[in-house]
């Protein structure tokens, strides 16, 4: 049984018994298969963390980042929607995420990735509102047959009535907390790249396909042992074309010798995979990394509901709260162009584009 299927039958088991103790665990079902879970536990972080005032300067200074952020992402997406249709760039390239998922992206880690990013933009938002003074109403996750789908908060009503400027900065707290961790995960997967495992064999192409088959393990190249992912990633940057290589690998607990010859445009053509708990760190890592760049600045384009809405808003008030003249006449400048108005197309053009492209990659 495939991975896909398996964790598929533990999630319904999941929430099978989740769903009987529904009451006395306080979850919420929709057409018997979607779930709130409101949880303590996030309350409580976002309490001891939101004392701080820090996080309203953070949160402030944040504002223009994360608008420059939002403006190359929005520049990019209109971009690929052109390339998209004009052929330039492949169907398959506008495929929405989800879609991945037990294809391209693994399972199990792929979920903790997933899960890790949503939490830390979750809670990033309630610190921050709490900061402000704004009250956080509850806290919890969101399920689709026992699989999170996602986290949420819900703020009290002050938030809808506050400044622009308030609300912008705790908006760009969860794609600002996102950008953290992708920060965070960059050394962390060269270190993840390091640790020692046997690397499997998961495809092969010309030439190495006339000698070696998936299941076989790399045990040594040109008398150096390869012992980690690193160490084969070294030692594909030194490929040259035409050239004889000796390949070591362990086969049924024989090691087998075999010297293959680099196609001419330098390649073996042979795809390796950790295993094991490695495989497990390094994939989780490296879909930390991803989701939460791509969490970040999805969350940053100028529409609604997502947080660059807030933001964007935030941006006019900003300048002209200043002392100098001259920014004070840069903000009302820019009110022209960023206001509540313009917003509100942009988020027509934003949602048309996702929606566009979605339906264009499947068509
Ligand atoms: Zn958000």
């Amino acid at each position: 049984m495939d991975t896909s299927k398996f964790v598929l039958i533990i999630a319904i088991i999941i929430w099978l018994i989740l769903y009987a103790i529904r009451d006395s665990i306080n979850l919420k079902t929709y057409g018997g298969i979607f779930g709130i879970l409101r949880t303590k536990l996030g309350l409580k972080t976002i309490e001891k963390l939101g004392k701080y005032k820090i996080w309203q300067k953070i949160g402030i200074i944040s504002i223009p980042i994360c608008v420059a952020l939002g403006f190359i992402m929005l520049l990019n997406m209109i971009l690929m929607s052109i390339k998209l249709l004009s052929g330039t760039l492949p169907k398959e390239a506008a495929k929405p995420v989800v879609f991945l998922f037990g294809d391209v992206i693994p399972w199990i880690p792929g979920i903790i990735a997933l899960l890790i990013a949503i939490t830390v933009h979750e809670l990033a938002h309630g610190i921050f509102a709490k900061s402000f003074g704004i009250k956080v109403k509850s806290s919890g996750i969101l399920l689709l047959l026992g699989l999170p789908l996602g986290a949420f908060v819900e703020l009290g009503d002050e938030f809808k009535t506050a400044k622009k400027k308030i609300r912008g900065a705790i908006a760009s707290a969860g794609p600002l907390a996102n950008l953290v961790i992708f920060l965070i995960s960059i050394p962390l997967l060269s270190f993840s790249y390091t640790l020692p495992t046997e690397l499997k064999i998961v495809d092969v192409k010309e030439p190495a396909s006339k000698f070696l088959q998936k299941g076989d393990v790399i045990y040594e190249i040109n008398n150096k042992k390869i012992k980690s992912l690193e160490d084969f990633k070294e030692f594909a940057k030194t490929i040259k074309p035409n050239k004889e290589y000796e390949v070591k690998i362990l086969r049924d607990e024989k090691i087998l010798t075999y010297k293959i010859v680099s196609s001419k445009e330098g390649k073996l053509g042979i795809m390796v995979s950790p295993k094991g708990s490695v495989a497990l760190f390094i994939n989780t890592i490296y879909w930390t990394y991803w989701f939460n760049f791509l969490l970040a600045l999805f969350n940053l384009l100028p529409a609604m509901p997502l947080d660059g809405f807030h933001v964007w808003n935030a941006l006019p008030e900003l300048f002209k709260e200043r002392k100098h003249r001259f920014i004070v006449r840069m903000g009302e400048i820019l009110e022209m162009f960023i206001n509540e108005r313009t917003l509100n197309s942009l988020t027509f053009l934003v949602w048309w584009i996702v929606l566009g492209s979605i339906l264009y990659s499947m068509w």
